[in-house]
């Protein structure tokens, strides 16, 4: 009997994604439907939906569930849901497909992701956009941002770019998924369906897990982060995201490897299980929080690890306020309908010298120069510029991978700083 955390919804763990004699058939009928194109991030959404990893939910979102998910972040049935999951598409499809058909949607590679039923198309105006962008990207608009939010969005935050991008309708419907993407290829051992993963935690004997959110190499205050978890929890999955991020962000290969070593040589592997997930980045900062931890509940994860500047979009966001939104969360009663993956929140994490070891704002009181702090933006800038790397930064089996990796660029990426990786805003919560 699993000890696990239930998957979210109330239902189970939702799978849409079909295997044998059902898939061979559902292929051949989708050679024949009208096809429709689908963004990498909408490819994200049906394969989570395929395994598992979205429960409860199975569908494109129709306008109602659209507008209650944006407003509230509840489904029309009452359910926790923070992000809206939809399907746009142009003037042209929409104006083809009437409700009720049936249509092929086929991803950037040209492989046929899914069918779907179509039980409504709905117009996305841009006032429609702008009312998404404004619920979900603009999270409480700090002193720098408030006021300015879309002077600087349409430049400097690419959630909002990508929503504003959109088509003009958005089609919803349930769908039957017929891929995972290549993932499983990939990725071997560590692209896991949520079903696996709690296989993994059930044969650990795991109740409570607590996961680490990761989209750039793991560096020293990651791997404190990790650790705190492990020493409050059963044990710790570091899940990273192995979808697509924006340019001159690491790819997943290259992480995977460097989490790999880290295991390896500093951690306890009775306690720790390396994941990863097939979505894309949606950086919607405090709302991608919630995301992470719900789907993270699907995946038998009772705790998710949030740090500063969680998910955090340049200077966008509070360094705290994905923790934050955890408190404001709507809690509807009824089955499995509220959230129960809670947070893990920890404060600014570093190397101190003074310490003479990684520490936290909650432990050290030394002085700023005493401290190294660590950012994985930070740590890209050096890399990519060939710059050593202040000790403590990163373990030196980590920066070897890494240093490889830049070495083999043909195209020189300029990284950016922002406050928020520069650590120059570092203050208490
Ligand atoms: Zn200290």
């Amino acid at each position: 009997m699993s000890k696990l955390v239930a998957p979210h919804g109330g239902k189970g763990l939702t799978c849409c994604l079909l295997h044998g004699a059902a898939l061979e058939a559902e292929v051949e009928k989708a050679a024949k439907l009208k096809k429709v194109k689908i963004s990498p991030r909408e490819n994200g959404d049906l394969i989570m939906m395929g395994i598992g990893g979205f429960s409860p939910i199975t569908n494109f979102m129709n306008r109602a569930d659209w507008k209650n998910v944006v407003e509230k972040m509840q489904l029309t049935d009452g359910t926790f849901w923070p992000v809206p999951v939809t399907l746009s598409v142009d003037k042209a499809d929409a104006d083809a497909i009437t409700t009720g058909d049936q249509i092929a949607l086929v991803n950037t590679d040209g492989v046929t992701m899914a069918t779907m039923t179509v039980t409504e198309k709905y117009q996305m105006t841009e006032a429609d956009k702008k009312f998404e962008c404004e619920k979900v990207f603009m999270g409480k608009g700090d002193d720098s941002i408030n006021g300015k939010f879309w002077q600087v969005a349409m430049e400097d935050h690419p959630g909002v770019k990508m929503v504003m991008a959109q088509k003009e309708y958005n089609l919803a419907g349930p769908v039957k998924v017929l891929s995972e993407g290549d993932f499983r290829e990939k990725f071997p051992g560590v692209y896991m369906t949520p079903a696996e993963a709690r296989a993994k935690f059930d044969e650990k004997g795991w109740s409570t897990v607590a996961a680490l959110q990761l989209r750039n190499p793991m560096h020293r205050s990651h791997e404190y982060l990790a650790k705190i978890a492990v020493e409050v929890c059963d044990g710790v999955f570091i899940h990273s995201l192995v979808g697509n991020l924006k340019k001159g962000d690491i790819p997943a290969e290259v992480r995977v490897k460097c989490i790999d070593v880290l295991i390896d040589k500093y951690f306890n592997k009775e306690n720790v299980i390396q994941g990863g997930y097939p979505l894309d980045m949606r950086y919607a900062g405090p709302r991608e929080g919630l995301l992470h931890a719900t789907f993270r509940q699907n995946y038998g994860v009772n705790r998710m690890i949030i740090g500063r500047d969680h998910a955090g979009v340049g200077d966008f966001y509070g360094m705290f306020e994905a923790q934050e939104i955890f408190e404001t969360i709507p809690k509807p009663a009824g089955a499995g309908k509220a959230l129960l993956c809670e947070p893990l929140k920890i404060d600014w994490t570093f190397y101190c010298h003074k310490c003479d070891g990684m520490a936290s704002l909650r432990t050290c009181n030394h002085a700023k120069e005493d401290r190294v702090i660590l950012s994985g933006t930070k740590l890209r800038k050096a890399l990519s510029e060939g710059a050593e790397v202040v000790d403590h930064f990163g373990r030196e089996e980590v920066l070897v991978i890494l240093r490889a990796y830049y070495q083999g660029l043909t195209e020189k990426v300029e990284i950016k700083m922002q406050g928020a990786a520069s650590g120059a805003d570092m203050k208490k919560k």
